[in-house]
This record gives C-alpha cells, sequence and structure tokens, in this order.
C-alpha cells in the first residue's frame, strides 16, 4: 500500500458487525467477560479500547512499525517513552527541543535521577562527545521548533546501532507523510498528534510508534500502569485527521513555498528558517530524508517591539501557541512556546525575541501572502 491509500485503508477500517465505514467511539470503561477471566481481547479501557486500537493500528502502519500507543498529549507520550528508562540512566537529546520536552526532563524527570545531555544533533562529533557508560538513548527532534534544525537520522542510527542505544524520533513536524525515521534506523517515533496528525485545533494527543515486539511489550505495560491514555473521543477525532493527512500536507506545503519566496523578498526581515531552502544547512539531509519540508517557517524582524506589531496587525493569522492546523498561526517563540527556556539558554540557542515562528495553514496563499505584507508595512 502506498502511503496515501495507507491513510485511508491502513490500520482497522470501519465496523465489521454494521458494516458502518467508520470506526465507532467504543465510548466504554468496562467490557462483560464470558467467564472469570475469559475476555474476547479487551476488559479495561486503560488496558485497550477498540477505538484507540484503531488509532494506534493505523499510525504503526504509517510509521512503519511494531506497534502504536495512543497517550492524552505528546507530553505524555514522552514522559511514557522515558518510564523505559531506570534511574541512572542517561539520554542524549537534541538541544533545541520542544520546550516541554526541555522541561520535563530538566524539572522532572531529573528528580527521578534520569541524566539528561542537551546538545546539538546536527552534529555526530557532538553526539558522539555527549554519549557517556549511563547513556540508553538519543532523542532527536528534526526538524525543530522554533529554528528549523535538521538532523540526519542515518548518522544517528548508525552511532546508536554501534552504542547499543535506543533512537527515538519526535516526528510532529514532518509527520509520517513527509518523514518515516524508521525506514532510518530509528527505534521509536513519536508525535503531539495536537498538530498535524490531528491537524485541526480540536484535541490534544500524543502518538508513539515502536519498532520491535520486545519495545511493544514494554512500551504497553508502562501505558497501563501509568494510564496515560487518549480517550475514544479524541482517538476517533484523530483517525478522521489521518485521513486527509496527505491532502492537508501537500496543500501546506505549496502554500509554504509561496510564502517564504514572499518573505526572502521582504527587506524588513532578515533571517528566514525553512529547510526548504538552498541556503539552509539541513537542506542536503532534508532532501535526503524527508518528502517535504512541513509548514513551519521562522523569520527576524529584528526586535522584540517589531515582532509585537506585526503580530498585532494580522488577521487570518492566529495569535497562538501550537501549530499545524488547517488555519495559519503566528507566534513570537521567545514569549509563548519557548518562555519556559531561560532566557540566556534562548540567546544561545538563537531564539532571539524578533523571531516570529507562523505555522502555515491551508487558506489561499494569496490571503496570506497580503496578510503578511499589510503587517509588515511600516
Ligand atoms: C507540541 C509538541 C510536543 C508536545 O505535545 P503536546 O501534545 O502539546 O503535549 C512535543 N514535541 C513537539 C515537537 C511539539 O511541537
Amino acid at each position: 500500500m502506498r502511503s496515501k491509500t495507507k491513510m485511508i485503508h491502513g490500520g482497522i477500517t470501519g465496523d465489521e458487525k454494521t458494516g458502518a465505514v467508520s470506526v465507532p467511539i467504543y465510548q466504554v470503561s468496562t467490557y462483560k467477560q464470558d467467564g472469570a477471566g475469559n475476555h474476547r481481547g479487551y476488559e479495561y479501557s486503560r488496558t485497550g479500547n477498540p477505538t484507540r486500537t484503531a488509532l494506534e493500528t493505523v499510525i504503526a502502519d504509517l510509521e512503519n512499525g511494531n506497534a502504536g500507543f495512543a497517550f492524552g498529549s505528546g507530553m505524555a507520550a514522552i514522559s511514557s517513552v522515558m518510564m523505559l528508562f531506570n534511574a541512572g540512566d542517561h539520554v542524549v537529546m537534541t538541544d533545541d527541543v520542544y520546550g516541554g520536552s526541555y522541561r520535563v526532563m530538566t524539572k522532572v524527570l531529573n528528580r527521578f535521577n534520569l541524566h539528561h545531555t542537551f546538545t546539538d544533533t546536527s552534529s555526530t562529533e557532538a553526539v558522539e562527545a555527549a554519549i557517556n557508560e549511563n547513556t540508553k538513548a538519543i532523542f532527536v527532534e528534526t526538524p525543530t521548533n522554533p529554528l528549523l534544525k535538521i538532523t540526519d537520522l542515518q548518522k544517528m542510527a548508525e552511532i546508536a546501532k554501534k552504542h547499543d542505544l535506543l533512537l527515538i524520533v519526535d516526528n510532529t513536524f514532518a509527520t509520517p507523510y513527509w518523514q518515516q525515521p524508521m525506514n532510518f534506523g530509528a527505534d521509536i517515533v513519536l508525535h503531539s498528534a495536537t498538530k498535524y496528525i490531528g491537524g485541526h485545533s480540536d484535541v490534544v494527543a500524543g502518538l508513539v510508534v515502536v519498532k520491535t515486539k520486545e519495545l511493544a511489550e514494554q512500551l504497553h505495560f508502562i501505558q497501563n500502569s501509568v494510564g496515560a491514555v487518549l480517550g475514544p473521543q479524541d482517538s476517533w477525532l484523530l483517525m478522521r485527521g489521518i485521513k486527509t493527512l496527505a491532502l492537508r500536507m501537500e496543500a501546506i506545503e505549496e502554500n509554504t513555498k509561496k510564502i517564504v519566496s514572499f518573505l526572502e523578498n521582504h527587506k524588513k526581515v532578515s533571517t528566514i528558517y525553512y529547510p526548504g531552502r538552498e541556503s539552509h544547512p539541513g537542506h542536503g539531509i532534508a532532501v535526503k530524508q524527508a518528502a517535504g519540508f512541513g509548514g513551519m517557517v521562522s523569520f527576524d524582524v529584528g526586535s522584540g517591539e517589531e515582532a509585537e506589531k506585526v503580530l498585532a496587525k494580522v488577521r487570518y493569522f492566529t495569535l497562538a501557541e501550537s501549530l499545524g492546523a488547517v488555519e495559519s498561526l503566528i507566534s513570537i517563540p521567545a514569549k509563548m512556546t519557548h518562555a519556559s527556556i531561560p532566557a540566556d539558554r534562548r540567546r544561545e540557542l538563537g531564539i532571539t525575541d524578533g523571531l516570529i515562528r507562523i505555522s502555515i495553514g491551508i487558506e489561499d496563499a494569496e490571503d496570506l501572502i497580503e496578510d503578511l505584507q499589510a503587517a509588515l508595512h511600516e
């Protein structure tokens, strides 16, 4: 099955019993057993729910993995994956990971002695140097947020293999439509499904796919023990989102290219971060490992005041956190999504006060461009 067909026919489709074309929402907590301990595959919805199972099956299909798992948020997914490790273990992570991933590592999981080193994973030397005898995994986000840095997945997989580590990839920005990290050797792929997979700014969810049966057993044990599961309604919404993921990603890609070329010719815009530009340092790798570049673009307008002016003037770009929806969104990372990262650390990473991040939606590109043009006007 090719990827667009998989989004429609992958996983579990419809309902055998009634012929319903859409998977029913099994709004249920417990299941009648035929005898004590003799159930029909489901006993309690934390352990398993048929609507969630259908979603978990389709995401495993899309990421070419052994099994999928749905969680109550991207952070619940990431935290549950981190519970595969023990106190004293160490994880090497991309330095400009999502702010919440940074926070959970530095403010929560550190209290359980799960150690971390943040490093520039676009440099193999830096990753090699960060590995120590307790290292158990490399956690990579590519492209990153908000600077769209690219990590070479194949090189990371080689390092992980050499040192017997798990390679975990946050694939939120690229989506399985454009990038399938398991094809390059990733062991675990995860998503904030709140973003492109849901795609309509109406659900908070996380998804994880693992490569082996052994990891599937371990993660199911954690999912059931910790219980950060996704409910049936939200599971259904994600399946609906997946059905149009290909269409949305194609439309977003087209709009993004047009908007980037507009920004390139605007004198108020200094630096533009978008992996689709040939001048982007990760462009060559992005082309090699992903079929598209996504709809996230960041650009610098020089100062925080200037950035706020733009945000105050836009009409079609909604001023909001989050990304990956049908509607275009705009934000100032330093004041919003990345505010939880200390100011000096932000500066170190290159997240300036004048940096604007846009998540491009599926509106008419011409309207979006006119909107930015008016907002960037003196
Ligand atoms: C949003 C996001 C997360 C966290 O997901 P939630 O669904 O908000 O908990 C993790 N990683 C990336 C790259 C994200 O954009």
